[in-house]
């Protein structure tokens, strides 16, 4: 049988929102720069069955995998930290867990045994584990959602005791936790850390490592005593501090023994040869430190306040920005303001991002008039290309009245359109045309001069693959008047039949390009996205 991957279980326990996955990525980051192989899982006890019908408004933007998952947005993290592409194994849900049981039960794959949460429910999430731990990476970190003491979670952490129990040399346990300080004095305290800690090992987990969130370092006073109430030793208690920006974030928590802490807890595995990945994230950070000037971004949108609802969108503008040497400025522009115009015309350049649904519509239709006619460099991504060619279908092409189906069923002229052929795509949960496709670009275009510049590796000949997740597409019965009225189409599905990027000609415009792909989801810091990239590369003309 094959052996388990070393694997890290990491909670979260004090409150909510203590960045556990920016510590379970950061923690993989250590590993890797210690020349280790590692893998993430993020397991998430709510019952949706994936991320995909989540409101990004309050959960935030759901991440798409290359095999087409809608997972949660920690996956963004762990692939820009770990520079890796997860699948679909990577997240799972406790709806997800819940429906395999009911499934099997059905099937009658239980042989009549009474159904019950311990050992079926746990059973499915052990098996969940094992099945992401397939490739056999050297670590394994599973990341559990919510707070310890959430009910919801109790079977998550009760598989994990579990998981740990049967290979206890190969299984650690992370507590990340935060410090609290009175107000006013401002004075740490610690019982809320040797609570979370209590309630965590009421149900069989000791952590063996505390990752304590703190604004300033532990005194060597509190470091005693949390170790004594908690019985984690005092070298394995690390500090985590603000950093600047989240990338600092692993060489902060190396800096406060994390790396040692879990060497600690394997003594049998030896660092073998992370100096390229060490010195690669060095100069990334280095760059970042030696940037000058600052770039305006406009990011015109519905959820604009809420920047989560467009997290990898903005980590991809600041790789951009690094690579060139800037700062990046995302400057929200909600699209139902009424002088929309007057806000873009204000910034250095504007991304049009993916999104649902009718509202602020028309408000993104000005932006992209203000960006094309006033030659303001322009990004649309999904929506944003299918607001970019109503946008050309009716000051170009002379249609007024192009819309999108998704806008309107009964319109006329749908210059996107819900095409035939896709109606099983008609349901909520995982039915859009989700994960990787190929476009083959147009020779001497824009995009193709981009992917060249910046990512030469990946074009195969002329072809090259993005994510996807959506519904509509930019119907093919107005490919050739939207041409004719001067929009390249410059990246099509290998049949000839789906546009995948239009752009104007670099001879009328500085840059104006646009993807009905989600380029922002391979962006890497050390390793901007071609699209990206060429929008601040324009800004800088
Ligand atoms: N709502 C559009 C569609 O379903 C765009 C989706 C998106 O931007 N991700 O086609």
């Amino acid at each position: 049988m094959q052996q388990r991957p070393r694997t890290i279980i990491i909670t979260g326990g004090t409150v909510s929102g203590i960045g556990k996955g920016i510590t379970a990525a950061s923690i993989g980051r250590l590993l890797m720069n210690q020349g280790f192989s590692v893998l993430p899982v993020k397991a998430d006890p709510y019952l949706n069955q994936d991320a995909g019908t989540m409101n990004p408004f309050q959960h935030g933007e759901v991440f798409v995998t290359e095999d087409g998952a809608e997972t949660d947005l920690d996956l963004g993290h762990y692939e820009r930290f770990l520079d890796v592409n997860v699948d679909k194994t990577s997240n799972f849900t406790g709806g997800s867990v819940y429906q395999a049981v009911m499934e099997h039960e059905r099937d009658g794959e239980y042989l009549g045994k009474t159904i019950q949460l311990i050992p079926h429910v746990t059973d499915e999430i052990k098996r969940r584990i094992d099945l992401a731990s397939k490739p056999n990476p050297d670590f394994l970190t599973v990341e559990i959602g919510g707070t310890v003491g959430d009910i919801e979670a109790l079977l998550f952490i009760e598989a994990a005791r579990q998981y740990r129990t049967e290979h206890p040399s190969r299984v650690i346990s992370v507590h990340v936790v935060k410090m609290d300080y009175l107000y006013p004095s401002d004075e740490a305290k610690t019982k809320p850390i040797q609570h979370a800690v209590t309630l965590l090992r009421s149900y069989g987990l000791q952590p063996d490592i505390l990752i304590v969130r703190c604004k300033r370092e532990i005194s060597p006073s509190d470091r005693e005593k949390i170790s004594l109430f908690t019985g984690v030793p005092v070298s394995r208690i690390v500090a985590a501090q603000d950093a600047e920006s989240l990338y600092e974030i692993p060489a902060k928590l190396d800096a406060h023994g994390m790396t040692k802490a879990v060497l600690e807890c394997f003594p049998d595995v030896h660092p073998t040869n992370g100096k390229s990945h060490r010195e690669e994230w060095a100069t990334m950070l280095k760059k970042c430190k030696d940037r000058k000037d600052t770039v305006k971004v406009g990011l015109v949108g519905k959820y604009i306040d809420h920047s989560d609802a467009y997290l990898s969108v903005i980590e991809a503008v600041h790789h951009a920005g690094i690579a060139h040497g800037v700062h990046t400025k995302i400057v929200p522009i909600n699209s139902e303001d009424s002088n929309v115009a007057e806000q873009v015309r204000k910034v250095d350049a504007i991304i049009i991002p993916g999104g649902f649904g009718n509202r602020g519509i028309e408000g993104k239709i000005t932006a992209i008039t203000t960006a094309r006619t006033e030659k303001i460099p322009f990004m649309g991504i999904c929506l944003g290309l299918q607001t970019a060619v109503i946008e050309a279908a009716r000051n170009l092409a002379k249609i007024p009245t192009a819309t999108s189906s998704e806008f309107d069923e009964k319109a006329k002229e749908q210059v996107i359109a819900f095409l035939p052929g896709q109606e099983g795509l008609r349901r909520k949960g995982g039915t859009m045309r989700l994960g990787s496709y190929p476009a083959v670009l147009t020779k001497g275009s824009l995009a193709e001069k981009i992917y060249k510049q910046y990512r030469p590796d990946e074009l195969q000949g002329q072809t090259i693959s993005e994510r996807h997740r959506h519904r509509y597409e930019v119907n093919p019965d107005y490919h050739e008047a939207l041409t004719k009225a001067g929009l390249v189409i410059s990246g099509m599905s290998p049949d000839g039949h789906l546009a995948e990027f239009i752009e104007l000609p670099e001879k009328t415009h500085p840059y104006f390009i646009a993807t009905q792909a989600h380029p922002e989801f391979r962006s890497r810091p050390n390793k901007p996205h071609p699209l990206f990239a060429g929008l601040i590369a324009a800004t800088r003309k």
